[in-house]
């Protein structure tokens, strides 16, 4: 299932490049086009759902949520530490409405770091 003027879709077809990090049949993991931190990872469902909210099959948010630690071993956060944000919606100023899983890392964080507001 995809969403036509989806960015994320399109980026899970091939259609427009990535820097991929993971692929399996179901998820694609690919590096922040401006990224916040040293380390600043995307992970994807293959098929479209607006948010985290957005009645995801337990199955799909399984592998997503799966690949959060095969992503952090293989960027080399997984001792250091990392963070992992949703933003969903616009109170949390969501801008790409296909769900994502930001993976963060690679230096020390404060509480609250990073906003991930643009700021
Ligand atoms: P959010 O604000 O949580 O919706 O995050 C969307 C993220 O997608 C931002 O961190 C953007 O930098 C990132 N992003 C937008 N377009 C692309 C793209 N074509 N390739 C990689 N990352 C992107």
């Amino acid at each position: 299932m995809r969403k036509d003027d989806c960015i994320f879709c399109k980026i899970a077809a091939g259609e427009i490049p990535a820097t991929k990090v993971y692929e399996d049949d179901d998820v694609l993991a690919f590096e922040d086009l401006s990224p916040m931190m040293p380390v600043h990872t995307l992970i994807i469902p293959k098929d479209h759902y607006d948010n985290i909210a957005d009645n995801i099959p337990d199955e799909v948010m399984g592998r997503l949520f799966n690949t959060v630690g095969k992503v952090a071993r293989l960027k080399g956060v997984d001792e250091g530490g990392f963070r992992v944000v949703v933003n969903t919606g616009d109170d949390a100023c969501q801008s790409v409405h296909h769900v994502h899983v930001h993976v963060l890392g690679g230096a020390q964080m404060n509480d609250g770091d990073p906003s991930l507001k643009g700021e």
